[in-house]
This record gives structure tokens, C-alpha cells and sequence, in this order.
């Protein structure tokens, strides 16, 4: 917090005269200004530990030109995506999400404050395949900071039904497969825009790509004890498509992409049917939607409803799935929980 309000004007954040306001507008600029200097400390949750500049950053009367100056901010659309590019940027670049932990990110309503943050990047990088809905507003406004799809070169899956039939499914991240070219867009990426760390983007993203890769393998085993006719993945979103093909899952979902208007009784219906016809006994949803559709499938089909998995938004940092590694793990360890009748 900013010990004295009186340094607020000349910072960049505002740049409008405090002290020719009423004295109402003045309490009203200060109490905006005190909010954004906590958004500024706040919001960013995935940067790398300076304590000793970082204590300043909310305080300082230059703190937007400070933040500028002394790294490259990469803003990158949901944390899953901040957390793998902070993997490979180490402590050369400072990520942020525009999406916070348990945000909805497919129809985000972006504000005010992520148009400024985007205005101060040095680069944006995204998912792709039609992930980010929200993405072209966000982008007119600062159409000269590039951006970067870390998605290409992916093979997408298309979805198979409703609305949303040919399109491409974007939750290739839950794919370890596909996190590897993740990984390697993003380490291209900070190399193009920061060539003089080239040596360490490259270093950073060989030793998390090997880490990705050894998760991948455990977690290809630990599927390959679940019985083959028990290996359903019953879920709210249809977010498993990656992941069910590279793991020999069979995908059942209620909708397929996450929307404003979801879960029409027929998709209900449906995911009643096969649970019913498979005998499957355990039904899930995601962290950032609402299992009430998927608790009536358990309701009226017997299953269990054994907890939640984390997609589209990784947990707060106290959570299970607060890094990418770590919400595969835990998808897969409450998948077989369920499965096995312990969820
Ligand atoms: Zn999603």
C-alpha cells in the first residue's frame, strides 16, 4: 500500500491531475489509485521473487516505467499457460495471466485493467483454437504488441457434436504430448523477443519438457492398471479428448465447450444413457463450472460424483493443481480414486 497518496498522480497509472479534482474526486482517485496498486502486487501471482523491488513496485511514483523497464512482461491468456512459460523463462521475464485461478476463460469479460496490462506487454501469448472468445476485443486495443499462439503446429481433434460440430476442441494443453510443443512455441517465442537470455530459455524448457515427459509416462501407467472396459472419463466439459486418445480413455461429456447456456436436458439425457448402459460408477465436473447438471447424472444413474478436475484454470497457489504438472497428477489420481470406488 502506498504510504503516501500524494506520489500517485505522477505515476503513469494516472494520468489525469489529483490535485485539481474535488476534494470527493480526489478520496474517489486515491481509493482507485490504492486498488490498482494492490492489482499491480497482486495480480501478479506467477512472477518470479524479487522481494526487495517488488516490496517498492505499488509505492513507487514510476512503478508502471520500473516495471517496464527492468524485464519484459509476457501476458499470457489463463495460468495454465503462465505457468508453463514461467517454467521456461526462469527469472529473465516476468508472466502474467489475464484469467486468474478459477476463472471461467472461454467467455471472459475482459476489463478495464487487463487493457492496460496488455498496453504495458511486451508479448501476448495464447492458445488458439478458438479457445479464447473474448481474444479479438482484447487484442484491437494494442494491435502493435505481438502475439504468439502456442498451439501451432498441434493437430487439433474436432468435436463431434451440437453447436460446436467440426470445430477444433482447444484443450490440447491436457495433452502432455501436446504440452511439449507448448513448449517449444514458448521457448522460440521469449528467444525471438529476448535473444540475449536465448541459452537459458533453451536450458529451462529442455529440463521442463523432460519433466512433462517423466509425468506422462506415470501417468500412462498408472491409466494402464484401471480394467480396459472401466476406463471412462465421465465429465462436465468436453476437455479430455486430448488426453483421452493418448491415454486409451473413452471421453463422455455433457457439453463440449463451456458456455454461457449449458446443459440442455437432452446432453443430460444422453450422459444418463451411457453411464446407465457402461455401468460406469464415477461422474466428475470442473473447477470453474457448476456440477449442478453433473450431480443429477449421478443422481438418477447411481454413480458416484466423485470430485472435480482442473481444465481451463489452475488452483490457487494453496490448492492441488496450482502448477501444470500438478493438476495432470491430480486429474489422474481423483480419476482413478473414482473409478476404483475410493473418489
Ligand atoms: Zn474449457
Amino acid at each position: 500500500m502506498p504510504k503516501n497518496p500524494q506520489i500517485l498522480p505522477s505515476s503513469p497509472l494516472f494520468p489525469f491531475s489529483l490535485l485539481s479534482a474535488p476534494v470527493w474526486k480526489q478520496y474517489q482517485i486515491i481509493g482507485l489509485g490504492l486498488l490498482l496498486g494492490v492489482c499491480v502486487t497482486a495480480c501478479n501471482t506467477q512472477t518470479t521473487a524479487e522481494p526487495q523491488s517488488n516490496q517498492n513496485r505499488a509505492s513507487s511514483p514510476n512503478a508502471t516505467d520500473w516495471f517496464r523497464k527492468d524485464k519484459k512482461v509476457i501476458l499470457t491468456t489463463f495460468t495454465v499457460l503462465a505457468d508453463m512459460a514461467q517454467n521456461v523463462a526462469g527469472d529473465k521475464v516476468i508472466v502474467q495471466s489475464i484469467t486468474k485461478p478459477g476463472a471461467e476463460i472461454h467467455g471472459y469479460e475482459v476489463t478495464p485493467s487487463d487493457l492496460k496490462r496488455g498496453q504495458g506487454a511486451s508479448l501476448i501469448l495464447d492458445n488458439g483454437l478458438n479457445l479464447e472468445r473474448w481474444a479479438t476485443r482484447f487484442y484491437n486495443s494494442f494491435p502493435k504488441v505481438p502475439r504468439i499462439t502456442v498451439s501451432e503446429g498441434i493437430k487439433p481433434i474436432n468435436i463431434a457434436e451440437d453447436s460446436y460440430k467440426g470445430k477444433p476442441n482447444p484443450h490440447a494443453w491436457m495433452s502432455p504430448k501436446n504440452a511439449l510443443v507448448y513448449v517449444r512455441n514458448i521457448r522460440r517465442a521469449l528467444s525471438n523477443a529476448d535473444p540475449a537470455n536465448a541459452a537459458t530459455y533453451e536450458a529451462n524448457s529442455t529440463k521442463y519438457s523432460q519433466q512433462i515427459e517423466a509425468i506422462d509416462e506415470k501417468l500412462k501407467q498408472a491409466i494402464s492398471a484401471i480394467p480396459p472396459d472401466k476406463r471412462y472419463i465421465v465429465s462436465c466439459e468436453g476437455a479430455f479428448s486430448y488426453i483421452a486418445r493418448d491415454y486409451g480413455l473413452k471421453e463422455v461429456y455433457i457439453w463440449p465447450v463451456n458456455a454461457e447456456q449449458q446443459s440442455t436436458p437432452k446432453q443430460v439425457e444422453r450422459v444418463i444413457d451411457t453411464v446407465k448402459a457402461n455401468k460406469i460408477p464415477a461422474v466428475f465436473c470442473e473447477s470453474t463450472v457448476s456440477n449442478e447438471a453433473q450431480l443429477q447424472v449421478a443422481k438418477e444413474t447411481g454413480a458416484k460424483f466423485a470430485g472435480v478436475f482442473y481444465v481451463d484454470s489452475l488452483s490457487p497457489s494453496e490448492g492441488p493443481a496450482s502448477t501444470y504438472l500438478k493438476m495432470l497428477e491430480y486429474n489422474v489420481n481423483t480419476l482413478i480414486k473414482g473409478l476404483q470406488g475410493n473418489g
